[in-house]
């Protein structure tokens, strides 16, 4: 299991070392067994959280890179930055930043071979809209995206890749998608693993689900034989709720 948190634009330097200070000190406190952590804030706080994290074993990721190594390129981050910052981990074709910044499943194969390369985890993000899936049409976009994002990027172990599936139409909106929604989409995403890779990659390979996962769903949503973590926005933003969801995994 990974729990991850993505804290969007949300927090400054000051609360979000403060929310990773919390976090830290509820992973000491209670008993986590085998779920792994990672938060994911805003660029600007990165090292600061980073040391807040202190020697917890949560990780620390982005929520976007470029996908070039260095150069003209004002206002972007490269990887080998992140990588400096303290990440292990990054969040590349978040829905957000195909709707609101354009990005193509070609851009975001660039990110997550630039990521590849370099070492970090990308946490792929694939999802369909409201309005694709009740034009029957969720597993062919997700698909398109998984196959465009992945597209001739090798990984060495499954802990390489991250993929975390998250409809569009529950990111925000209360309306999760029901265990079992969640479940048939994440072991479509399995057997294209499979296809891709292997199978014992696809086996291992973490699939996190995302779209308004709270303390009061996570339960039911963890349990599914195929969802093996969450990515997740709003409750990420509280300590508490946070680690309840969690302690659920
Ligand atoms: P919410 O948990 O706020 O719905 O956000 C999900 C998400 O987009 C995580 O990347």
């Amino acid at each position: 299991m990974l729990i991850a948190g993505n804290w969007k634009m949300n927090t400054d330097v000051d609360s979000g070392t403060e929310l990773a200070a919390d976090i830290a000190a509820a992973v000491k406190k209670s008993d986590l067994g085998t779920v792994a952590l990672a938060v994911c804030p805003p660029y600007v706080s990165l090292t600061s959280v980073r040391e807040a994290l202190g020697e917890t074993s949560v990780a620390l990721g982005a929520q976007n890179v470029h996908h070039e190594d260095e150069g003209a390129f004002t206002g972007e981050v490269s990887a080998k930055m992140l990588l400096s910052a303290g990440c292990s981990h990054v969040i590349v074709g978040h829905s957000e930043r195909r709707e609101y910044f354009s990005e193509s499943n070609q851009d975001i194969q660039q990110k997550v071979a630039q990521a590849r390369a370099n070492g970090l985890v990308p946490i792929l993000c694939v999802g369909e809209t409201k309005a694709e899936r009740d034009a029957g049409d969720a597993k062919n976009v997700v698909e398109q995206q998984l196959r465009g994002g992945l597209a001739g990027v090798d990984f060495g172990a499954p802990d390489d890749l991250v993929i975390a599936y998250e409809p569009v139409w529950a990111i925000g909106t209360g309306d999760t998608a029901t265990p079992d929604q969640a479940n048939e989409m994440h072991a479509f995403i399995r057997g294209l693993l499979d296809d891709l890779y292997s199978s014992a990659f696809a086996d291992d390979v973490h699939i996190l689900y995302g779209g308004s996962m709270k303390p009061h769903n996570a339960e039911e949503l963890l349990s599914q034989p195929d969802v093996d973590g969450g990515l997740v926005g709003g409750a990420s933003l509280d300590a508490e709720s946070f680690i309840a969801i969690a302690e659920h995994g």
